[in-house]
C-alpha cells in the first residue's frame, strides 16, 4: 500500500464524526491493506510497535521539528516550525503547511530514493530509527526523518508527523479497531477482543482474523515473554464483597510495585495454540524477548534489568514456563515492609543497579498465575489460578496467603494481622472470577481505608452464647441528639478480644438497668471508639442511621458520655460520604 493511499484513508476517517461510519471506513481500509494490514492496523492508532513492546521511537518533538524544518527548505528553521505549531496547535497541520521536496538532491538519505513512499518503507525506516543508539544517533535520526518528510506530500507529511510523535488523532480508539476488524473479516467482536487481550497486538490480531478467521483468533494464546495488561482493582468494602459473593478470597494488599513475571525454560515455548510463530508478521523483530526471566511493570514496560534479585529468585524457584502476577516490596533488614517510595528507588533504574541493590532490598509476593507449564489460565477461576501459582513457585513465603471466608470477623482479624505486619491492608477477590486483563472491575476490591472513626456511647448489650454465655458480647451504640436523648445507630461485636470481653463485662455489668432475655439496657457510662465502612440511612435504629461493618477499636477512657460524638456529627459525616 502506498503511504499516500494510507494518508487519504486517514484523512477520510478524520473527517468523519459518526462512530459507525468511522468503523466502516476503517474496515474498508483493513480489507484493502493487503500484506501491510498489520502495519496499517497499528498506524491508524499512531503506533509503530505493538502495545506489548517496550520499544518506543524515542523521537522527541524537537528532533521532529528539525527534520520538518530541513525538508521545508533553506529559509525554514526549527523555531519557525514551533511558531507555526503555536498557531495551529497540532504537528500534523504544521507538517502539511510546508511545501516539501525541494531538497531532492538530498533525498538519498531516505531509503529508496525519490520513489513514492510505501507503508512498509515508512514502517521499516521508523523501526530502524528506533533501534539507532549511541553517539551521533540523534543526528542520524534527524537525517533519516528528513529523508521521509522530503518525499512526502502535504497529506502524507501530516500523518507521518503524527505517527512519529504517536499522536494520530483521527478518532480511532481501541474499540473502533476491534469493531472494524470484526466487520472487515466477519468475525465476532468478542473473539477479536479476547485475542487482543492475550496478544496486545492489533496488527497480528487483524491478520489472524483475515487469514484464519474466528478459529485462528480463538486459538491464540498467551506467549511467555510478551506482557499482558494487568487486571486491576476498584475500591470496595467487606460488605460489598459478602453481599456479592458467597465467600471472599482475601489477601494481604502489599504496598509496592506491580510486576508481571515471565519465566521461560530452555527449549519450551510458552503459549498455547499460537503455533509458535509468536505473532510475528514478518521480519520486524517483534518476537518476544528470549531471556529466561522477564519482568514487566503494570504498564507492560520491561523492568527486568532493574530487579536482578527478583530475576535470580525466579530462576531458582520456578522451573516451568509461567506467567505470574505479583507485588515487589522494599523490606528492611528484618524483612519488614518499607514504604512504597523505597521500591521506586529501584524500579525502572538503568544505572547503579548493583549499588542500589545493596541499599534497598526487595521481596516478591506473587498472587496470581496467568500461565503455567503450557496451560493458559485466564479463564480459570481465581482459586484454581492461585493453586497453580503455589505449585509453580517453589517457595511458599513468596506466594500470597489466600483466605476464603464469609465471616466479617475472620476477615477483620486477617486485616488486623496484615496491618500489624506493616502492609497496606487487604484485597477482596471473587474466588470464581476469571482474569480480565486491563479491567478495573468489581471482581477485585481493595478495601477502602476506614472513614473517620466515631466515639459512641454504649447504651445496651447482649449476653453471649455458648462458650461466651457469661460475657456481654454485642454492644449497642448511641449518639446524643440535640435534646440530649440517646439515639441508637448500630451494634458492635467485631474486633473485641476475649480478654477485652471479660474486662468490658466486669465494667458494664453494674450499669445494667433492665434485662429482657439476652438483651440488657445499660446506663450510659462508657465510650467506644468505632470504625465502620459507611453510614447508611436505616429504619432499624432510632437515629435513622446504621453503621455498616462497625468495628471496636478502643474504649475512650478519656471521654465521658458528654464528650462523645453527637447525632449531628453523624449526620454531617453521612452527608459527606
Ligand atoms: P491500586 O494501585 O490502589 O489501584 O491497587 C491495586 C494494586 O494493588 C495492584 O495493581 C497491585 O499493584 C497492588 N496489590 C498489592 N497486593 C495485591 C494483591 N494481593 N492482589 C492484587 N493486587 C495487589
Amino acid at each position: 500500500m502506498e503511504f499516500a493511499a494510507f494518508a487519504d484513508r486517514a484523512a477520510a476517517i478524520e473527517a468523519e464524526s459518526a462512530d459507525l461510519e468511522i468503523v466502516s471506513l476503517l474496515a474498508e481500509t483493513f480489507r484493502e491493506a493487503g500484506p501491510e494490514l498489520p502495519i496499517v492496523a497499528r498506524f491508524v492508532q499512531g503506533r509503530v510497535f505493538p502495545a506489548w513492546r517496550s520499544a518506543t521511537l524515542d523521537i522527541g518533538p524537537s528532533l521532529c521539528y528539525e527534520a520538518i524544518a530541513r525538508a521545508a527548505g533553506r529559509n525554514v528553521d526549527a523555531a519557525d516550525v514551533e511558531s507555526r505549531l503555536a498557531e495551529t496547535g497540532e504537528i500534523g497541520a504544521v507538517a502539511a503547511s510546508y511545501e516539501f521536496g525541494g531538497q531532492q538532491g538530498l533525498a538519498a538519505f531516505g531509503a529508496g530514493g525519490a520513489a513514492d513512499l510505501t507503508v512498509t518503507e515508512v514502517d521499516e525506516t521508523l523501526r530502524a530509527l528506533a533501534a539507532a543508539a549511541g553517539s551521533g544517533s540523534q543526528d542520524r535520526k534527524v537525517d533519516t526523518l528528513f529523508g521521509l518528510f522530503n518525499r512526502a506530500s502535504p497529506d502524507e507529511a501530516r500523518y507521518l508527523a503524527r505517527i512519529v510523535l504517536s499522536e494520530m488523532r483521527i478518532g480511532v480508539g481501541e474499540g473502533a479497531v476491534r469493531d472494524a476488524v470484526a466487520e472487515a473479516f466477519e468475525v465476532p467482536a468478542e473473539s477479536v477482543e479476547r485475542a487482543l487481550q492475550v496478544s496486545n497486538d492489533y496488527g497480528h490480531v487483524a491478520e489472524v482474523a483475515r487469514d484464519d478467521g474466528v478459529g485462528g483468533l480463538d486459538a491464540m494464546g498467551l506467549e511467555v515473554g510478551r506482557p499482558v495488561q494487568a487486571m486491576l482493582a476498584q475500591a470496595g468494602s467487606v460488605t460489598d464483597a459478602l453481599d456479592e459473593w458467597e465467600e471472599a478470597a482475601v489477601e494481604t494488599k502489599y504496598d509496592g510495585a506491580r510486576v508481571q513475571i515471565h519465566r521461560r525454560t530452555d527449549g519450551v515455548e510458552g503459549g498455547s495454540g499460537d503455533n509458535g510463530d509468536g505473532g510475528d508478521d514478518g521480519d520486524n523483530g517483534d518476537d518476544a524477548e528470549s531471556d529466561a526471566v522477564s519482568v514487566f511493570s503494570r504498564n507492560m514496560e520491561d523492568v527486568t534489568d532493574a530487579l536482578p534479585e527478583i530475576v535470580e529468585f525466579v530462576e531458582r524457584s520456578v522451573d516451568v514456563p509461567a506467567i505470574f502476577d505479583g507485588e515487589v516490596v522494599a523490606v528492611d533488614d528484618g524483612g519488614d515492609p518499607l514504604p512504597f517510595q523505597e521500591v521506586l528507588r529501584r524500579f525502572r533504574r538503568k544505572h547503579d543497579v548493583a549499588r542500589m541493590r545493596e541499599e534497598v532490598s526487595l521481596r516478591l509476593h506473587a498472587f496470581d498465575c496467568l500461565h503455567a507449564d503450557g496451560d493458559d489460565l485466564l479463564t480459570e477461576p481465581l482459586v484454581t489460578r492461585h493453586d497453580r501459582l503455589a505449585d509453580v513457585v517453589d517457595d511458599d513465603a513468596a506466594v500470597s496467603t489466600l483466605l476464603r471466608s464469609n465471616d466479617a470477623d475472620e476477615i477483620a482479624a486477617f486485616e488486623a494481622d496484615a496491618l500489624d505486619a506493616g502492609h497496606e491492608g487487604i484485597m477482596l477477590k471473587d474466588p470464581e472470577s476469571t482474569y480480565s486483563p486491563g479491567n478495573r472491575g468489581k471482581h477485585w476490591l481493595k478495601r477502602k481505608p476506614d472513614v473517620e472513626t466515631l466515639d459512641l456511647v454504649v447504651t445496651g448489650a447482649e449476653w453471649g452464647e455458648g462458650r461466651r454465655a457469661q460475657f456481654l458480647g454485642t454492644f449497642l451504640l448511641s449518639a446524643r441528639d440535640e435534646d440530649g436523648q440517646y439515639r441508637t445507630l448500630g451494634k458492635v461485636a467485631t474486633g473485641i478480644t476475649d480478654e477485652q470481653l471479660a474486662e468490658l463485662t466486669e465494667r458494664l455489668e453494674p450499669e445494667i438497668i433492665s434485662q429482657d432475655g439476652r438483651d440488657v439496657e445499660l446506663r450510659p457510662s462508657t465510650v467506644f471508639e468505632v470504625g465502620y465502612e459507611e453510614i447508611q440511612t436505616s429504619p432499624t435504629y432510632s437515629s435513622g442511621y446504621a453503621l455498616r461493618f462497625p468495628r471496636f477499636l478502643s474504649v475512650r477512657e478519656d471521654k465521658t458520655p458528654a464528650d462523645a460524638d453527637t447525632l449531628s456529627r453523624v449526620e454531617r459525616l453521612a452527608e459527606r460520604q
